[in-house]
């Protein structure tokens, strides 16, 4: 059998997943060995045009790590699919949603008011938000549609096996690609990579005896010198001239407002 060929893939995700993979170490020769890996943006210089231009299902296994955030991430996932014979939703956050899940909490406007609006530490009376069409003497700079909720991987494609964890943890990555190698895989729908016990379970440390230690009157005094220096640096923030949030960097020249708080600070 020849070589197979694999592709991972980072959605909204914090990187972790991807760490897992080279957490490996040397074993990561080893899946060199069994495969190629045609796409993996995180690692190497590929672009979205290379996985256009394969084969439909050439590419044998597709890592899919993080959640569908935005209109990016749904694109890659639908192409991926159609480039792949097996879709695997690698870790947490591809399986559930994981921690990206949690600001479905919010609401996209909601969100996007506080980051770029009701943040103590934003200033922006043009009341600009990021616009997925910019134009620009360049051209026409485009982001992603940033979705109203964030998706689980199998709420917009076909999934084929879920590898649990956050990350999933290097000794399980190997077990996966030890099952995709050999051909040995469970039926589709299935979990692998898993324990049968959950991580306290099998954490063989005890612990014998509980000791809180006294809250000191030093303690006391240090978090109320704390408190009092963060509420000076947020009053500073404040009082810090209009900068912009869209501004183009270089456009204007806006100075770093935390550099500037501390500057006040020390008047
Ligand atoms: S599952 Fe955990 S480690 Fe992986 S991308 Fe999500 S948050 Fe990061």
């Amino acid at each position: 059998m020849g070589k197979l060929k694999f592709a991972i893939y980072w959605g909204a995700a914090c990187g972790g997943c991807d760490v897992a993979v080279v957490d490996t170490h040397e074993k990561l020769l080893d899946i060199a060995a069994a495969a190629d890996i045609l796409f993996w943006p995180v690692a190497m210089d590929f672009k979205y045009q290379d996985v256009e231009e394969l084969a439909d299902k050439s590419v044998d296994v597709c890592l899919f790590n993080g959640a569908v955030r935005n209109s990016e991430n749904e694109h890659v996932a639908h192409l991926l699919r159609k480039k792949s014979k097996v879709m695997v939703a690698f870790g947490a956050c591809a399986q559930l949603g994981g921690i990206p899940g949690l600001a479905n909490e919010k609401r996209r406007q909601e969100i996007l008011d506080y980051v770029y609006h009701g943040s103590p530490s934003t200033v922006s009376q043009r009341g600009i938000y990021p616009q997925e069409t910019t134009s620009v003497p360049e051209g026409k700079l485009k982001l992603p549609k940033f979705y109203d909720a964030v998706k689980a991987l199998d709420q917009v494609v076909d999934v084929d096996y879920y590898v649990p964890g956050c990350p999933p943890e290097p000794a399980r990555i190997m077990e996966v690609v030890q099952a995709i190698v050999t051909g040995n895989l469970p039926p589709k729908g299935a979990v692998v990579g898993a324990l049968d016990k959950a991580l306290s379970d099998s954490c063989p440390r005890k612990r014998e005896e509980k000791k809180v230690r006294p809250f000191t009157g030093l303690m006391k005094f240090c978090l109320t010198l704390s408190a009092v220096f963060w509420s000076r640096v947020s009053s500073a923030l404040v009082l810090q001239p209009e900068v912009d949030v869209a501004t183009p960097l270089g456009a204007s020249g806006p100075t770093c407002p935390a550099g500037d708080a501390m500057g006040l600070l020390r008047m």
